[in-house]
This record gives C-alpha cells, sequence and structure tokens, in this order.
C-alpha cells in the first residue's frame, strides 16, 4: 500500500484489500463499508460503459458537505462562537448537473449553498436550492441582466448575495434596484495585503486582479449612504486564493478581513456575514506538509483557527460575531471523483537479448562496446557510461557516414541500453549519484499508453503541474517490477504525466506491474472532482468521457445512480461546426463516385457506409 502512498493521500476514503484491489470506503451509520473499485470497472463493463471513465462515488460527496459543516459547528460549539455556519459550494469547481444536484439535495440538511460566478451558474443555483435558509453568493463580473436576476431571486425569498468586485457593479445595483422596487443584499470583495503561499499566490496581495481597493471601498460606502442604502451591506467577502497549503495563511487572512469588516461596521453598515471564500486545501500528494500539492493543517483545525481568530478580533473591538461563509469547492469535491482508464500498450526500453560472441567481421567500435557490458561495478560504473556513450556515438556516427549497416546501430543501440541498465540497477546503492546519472532511471522507463486525454480528464496536469495521485486499482498485492511515465492516447507530446508523489517524495517515474497477455489493467487516477472536468479541451477530438455515479450501500453492494454516455465522434464534430449530417453525405458521395470508378464493389460501399455511420454514433476514446 505504502508504494503508493494511498494510506497517506487517501483519507480514509481509498485503502487497499487483502486480495490487492484498491478500495473506496465511505461511512455508513458509522461504520465503514469498503468497496473494491475494480468490482465497480466490472459493473461498468457489463452495463457496456467502456474506458476511460469517471467514476463518482455519491456517498463521498455527501460526506465531505457532511464533515465540512460539522467540522464548523464543533468548532464554534467549542469557541462558544455566537453566530452559525453556512457553506456555499462554487459551482465552477464542478458545474456538473448531477453533482449539482446532489450537492443541492444532501446540502439541505445544513443549508448548504451555492457560489455564482456567471450569469448562467447564477441560474444553475437558482433551479437548484430548495432551501431558503441557504445562501447565494454572486461573485463575478455582473451586468444588469445578471443583477436583474438576482434580484429576482431576492423577491422570491432567496438569500441572494451580489459581491462587488469592481466599483463599476455598483451603480448598476442602485439603478436596477430603484428600477425594480427589489432592494439587494450586498457584499464587498476586498484585496487582502495578506499573501499566501502555493500555486494560487497571485490571487491574493496586492496585485490580485480581484477586489476593491481600501479607497474603493469607502467609495462603495459613500455611493451607498447618498443613495440610503448603506442597510444592504451586509457581507464582508475575502478569497485568499485556492488550495492554500499554510495555515498560517489563512490565520492571517482572517485576522485582516475581520478588520475590514469592523471598519464597515464603523461606517454604519449593518454587516453580519463575513465569507472567507475558498482556499481549504487537498492533500493531493500525501505529504502533510506546506508544501503546494498538500497542506499542513486538518480540516478540525482549518475551521478552529477561522472561528477563533474571528472571534478574539471581533471581541477585542466589541462587535458582534457575523454569520461564517465559507466557499469550498476543491475541499468539497476532490475526493468524490476518479478517473478510471486501461493501459493499451506498453513501450519498454529493455535490451533485446544479445548474442553471446560478436561475429569477427563487425567493426571494432562495436566489439569495444560489447567489451564494457558486464564490466559496471559500483567503482568505475562512471568511466563504463562515458565509454558505452562514446562507442555508441561512433556507431552513429559511422552510420550516417554509411561506413556500419541497420543490424550494426540496432546491435550497438541495444548493448548501450543493456549497460545503462546495468548502471542503473547500481545507482540505488551509490551514495553520491553524479549528477549527470540522476535522470538514468527516467530515460530507461517504460511507457505505459493510457487510454485517455490529459488535456480533456486532467487538464491541470498539463497547464499548471497539478499532482495527483494515481495507482493501479487492482494487482496490489504483487509487486510492481516496471518503472514508468504515463502517455495517454493524443499525440502530443505534452500528453504525458511524469510527475509522481510516492511516499518517499515526488518521482519522475512509477512503479508499475508488468502487462498480462489475457487480462486488461487499469489505472486510476484519484481526486479529480475538482476543477478538472470543465476545464477539459477538445485536443484531437477526445470527447468526454463516460460517467458513472455509485451509492455504495450498507451491504457493500452498490447502485449506479446515474450513467453518461460520453461524447460520441458526431458530438465532438458538432462542437467544432462540422454537421454529422452533411459529413455523412460527403462520405456517401465518396463512396459512390469510387463504386462508379470501379474502385469498390456495392457491397463493399454498403459495408464501408454502416462502418462510417457506427463510427460516428461511437465513442472518441479506444474500443476493444
Ligand atoms: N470562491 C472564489 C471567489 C474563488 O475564486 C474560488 C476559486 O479559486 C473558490 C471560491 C473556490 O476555492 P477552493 O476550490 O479552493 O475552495
Amino acid at each position: 500500500a505504502e508504494l503508493y502512498g494511498v494510506r497517506h493521500w487517501g483519507a480514509g476514503y481509498f485503502d487497499l484489500s487483502a486480495e490487492g484491489d484498491a478500495t473506496v470506503t465511505v461511512d455508513i451509520e458509522g461504520r465503514s463499508i469498503a468497496v473494491p473499485i475494480i468490482d465497480i470497472v466490472q459493473g461498468m463493463q457489463e452495463r457496456g460503459l467502456e474506458m476511460p471513465c469517471v467514476l463518482r462515488v455519491e456517498n463521498l460527496l455527501d460526506y465531505r458537505i457532511q464533515q465540512l459543516n460539522e467540522a464548523f459547528s464543533r468548532a464554534i460549539r467549542q469557541s462558544e462562537y455566537q453566530n452559525h455556519y453556512r457553506g456555499v459550494f462554487p459551482i465552477k469547481v464542478n458545474q456538473q448537473c448531477h453533482v449539482i444536484e446532489e450537492i443541492a439535495d444532501f446540502g439541505q440538511n445544513y443549508h448548504h449553498g451555492l457560489e455564482a460566478g456567471s450569469k448562467a451558474e447564477l441560474i444553475i443555483a437558482l433551479s437548484q436550492l430548495r432551501d431558503t435558509e441557504s445562501l447565494i453568493i454572486c461573485n463575478g463580473y455582473k451586468d444588469a441582466e445578471f443583477i436583474e436576476l438576482g434580484l429576482y431571486a431576492r423577491q422570491m425569498g432567496v438569500r441572494c448575495f451580489f459581491v462587488l468586485e469592481t466599483p463599476t457593479e455598483l451603480p448598476i445595483i442602485i439603478e436596477r434596484s430603484q428600477a425594480l422596487g427589489i432592494e439587494p443584499l450586498i457584499g464587498v470583495r476586498l484585496r487582502l495585503s495578506t499573501t499566501v503561499d502555493g500555486h494560487w499566490q497571485e490571487d491574493s496581495g496586492d496585485r490580485s486582479i480581484f477586489g476593491l481597493s481600501t479607497s474603493a471601498l469607502l467609495d462603495v460606502v459613500e455611493k451607498l449612504k447618498a443613495h440610503n442604502m448603506l442597510h444592504c451591506l451586509q457581507m464582508l467577502h475575502s478569497h485568499l486564493g485556492s488550495q492554500i497549503p499554510n495555515i498560517r495563511n489563512v490565520r492571517t487572512g482572517v485576522a485582516e478581513a475581520c478588520r475590514f469588516y469592523s471598519g464597515l461596521v464603523s461606517e454604519g453598515a449593518p454587516m453580519g456575514y463575513l465569507d472567507l471564500g475558498g482556499g481549504l486545501a487537498v492533500d493531493y500528494e500525501g505529504s502533510s506538509s506546506n508544501s503546494t500539492h498538500s497542506m499542513n493543517y486538518q480540516l478540525d483545525e482549518y475551521c478552529v483557527n477561522i472561528v477563533e481568530t474571528v472571534r478574539d478580533t471581533l471581541d477585542e473591538m466589541d462587535i458582534a460575531h457575523p454569520v461564517l461563509v465559507s466557499e469550498s469547492g476543491r475541499a468539497t469535491v476532490a475526493y468524490s471523483s476518479m478517473l478510471l482508464f486501461n493501459i493499451l500498450d506498453v513501450r519498454d526500453h529493455k535490451p533485446r537479448k544479445l548474442p553471446e560472441q560478436l561475429p569477427d567481421d563487425c567493426p571494432d567500435v562495436l566489439k569495444n562496446l560489447f567489451s564494457v557490458l558486464g564490466t559496471v561495478t559500483s567503482q568505475n560504473f562512471q568511466e563504463c557510461y562515458n565509454d558505452a556513450l562514446y562507442y555508441r556515438d561512433e556507431v552513429r556516427e559511422m552510420f550516417h557516414r554509411g561506413h556500419a549497416t541497420l543490424r550494426d546501430r540496432a546491435l550497438a543501440e541495444n548493448i548501450n541500453l543493456a549497460i545503462l541498465g546495468q548502471i542503473a540497477a547500481l545507482l540505488p546503492s551509490i551514495s553520491r549519484v553524479p549528477s549527470e546519472l540522476e535522470n538514468l532511471p527516467e530515460l530507461l522507463s517504460d511507457i505505459y499508453y493510457g487510454n485517455f486525454s490529459l488535456f480533456q480528464s486532467l487538464p491541470d496536469v498539463w497547464a499548471i503541474d497539478q499532482l495527483l495521485p494515481i495507482m493501479p486499482v487492482h494487482r496490489l498485492d504483487e509487486k510492481p517490477t516496471r518503472d514508468a511515465i504515463i502517455a495517454d492516447i493524443t499525440c502530443d507530446c505534452d500528453g504525458k504525466i511524469d510527475n509522481f508523489a510516492l511516499p518517499d517524495g515526488h518521482s519522475k517515474t512509477i512503479p508499475l506491474h508488468p502487462m498480462k497477455d489475457d487480462e486488461e489493467y487499469y489505472l486510476g487516477v484519484f481526486l479529480v472532482g475538482a476543477y478538472q472536468e470543465t476545464l477539459g479541451d477538445l485536443h484531437n477530438l477526445f470527447g468526454d468521457t463516460n460517467v458513472v455515479s455509485v451509492k455504495i450501500n450498507a451491504d457493500a453492494s452498490f447502485d449506479f445512480q446515474r450513467e453518461f454516455e460520453g461524447d460520441s465522434i458526431s458530438d465532438v464534430l458538432s462542437y467544432v461546426e462540422y454537421s454529422p449530417n452533411t459529413v455523412q453525405e460527403q462520405l456517401r458521395k465518396k463512396a459512390e463516385a469510387a463504386v462508379r470508378q470501379g474502385k469498390i464493389s456495392v457491397a463493399m460501399r454498403k459495408q464501408m457506409l454502416k462502418a462510417f455511420r457506427d463510427s460516428l454514433q461511437g465513442y472518441t476514446y479506444f474500443e476493444r
């Protein structure tokens, strides 16, 4: 298990069974129920749902909402904080209908609301939320239409806040609310000077592109006063950035936000809500540290830090405790989804079988290369490395000049690979590895070709070097004997994963099992529920994957709650403005012309057109 670190990053939701299968574990009425993921894969197959597939576990989605709300409630109780918590889920983090429906449905228990950053997201929020205690927080740039939608929501009794991102939104809010005679609820997003560690550093600090400066905030106060609307200003909002790895940053940011909150109270605004945005991190690498892909705190500690900092800072100024709001997206949904795919092929860098002896008439340089083989020791490995590369390059040079044959060159490459393999095998026992040899294991690693598109399913791996936990979902009782990088099936050299979080630290390769002739090999990329699905793109026209949502029952059975077929070829063609009917007609004309020219028979034409039609309706990924 510790080979892949699942007990570190799995947070208790993922583990291994005694049979060597990866399991997903859910809590049902206080009991831990573990289900082998490979059993769910089997169920998918029986239903005709091919790989790649996103597997969503509804229980985990519900459980994370429960944990977040209960952790805040506990912190509030323990700290004797005099108000309550209201969470909102930022729709942008996973807009998929069934995710939002489930959050809205289960979230009712905690009045968990939604955050919208656009008109489309506000319409989703309005249509999905069932409970008027829950909040809708409108962030982002808002035009008059956006504001009207929010005002109508207010009229229906929804607690819908407009959070001002820029001063220019305020005149529109004032004008529209006065024209419609509906009072808005207004929040202000502040640009805090606190900066955070991690990838989203630029979302915080003076140069953040979001939020109001202190002087812009005062202009807003003046304008609201002038329009007799200061009583609408009830929320202070701040967001320091996503995936904050260091708890100290959270505490500093919250304390600063409280100062602004109290400033607004002094200005006469009623206030009542303090929204601290997102940022609660996910420990993707399982190192419990303040590195970018990890976090040096737990959920309870996060909540206690926020609650106590707000309590202490405001108590000092004798200001009533506000409703605490947070917009955790990543931490709410990341665990609930995994990407599953099969391995299609492996390219290894093992040398082919070498002859016992070289023929007498082969070039001397090949003989020299061959003589290095078998002499590698921990004393002379650097010299052997230098010699091997020198002689290999000599043979390449001779080949360029026509003085060595194709077979000579193949033999040289093979002998060289064998020598490098011998050196690589020695490296772990060598205390100080020369820098030029550090990458040797990576250069000799296999390439496992996975049936997925990095650009469609794991865009952050490509765009921001996001580290995600990856492991096979079966055969975990066998020692993985190959070291590999993983390539996708786009023909793009960026379509590869060569950075893995393993228990010993980051590694450019991952240990995997050798393929078996008669068995599929399945890998899972875990913790992909946040941001990956809609940020993905259509590179090489690989479309949305199949998606399956399961609910695990108390007897460890599972129900396929929802199944969504991924895009067909016809779907992806229409996304880039082709008409599938026209394409079909163009193919028909081509086939008809081929019949006329005697290139194909009419029967062949029928067969070909059926293949085109089936293909248009089919999956964009590799089908067995
Ligand atoms: N709220 C706002 C305003 C955001 O911009 C974001 C994302 O960066 C979030 C909430 C969600 O943050 P996270 O996914 O870190 O919880």
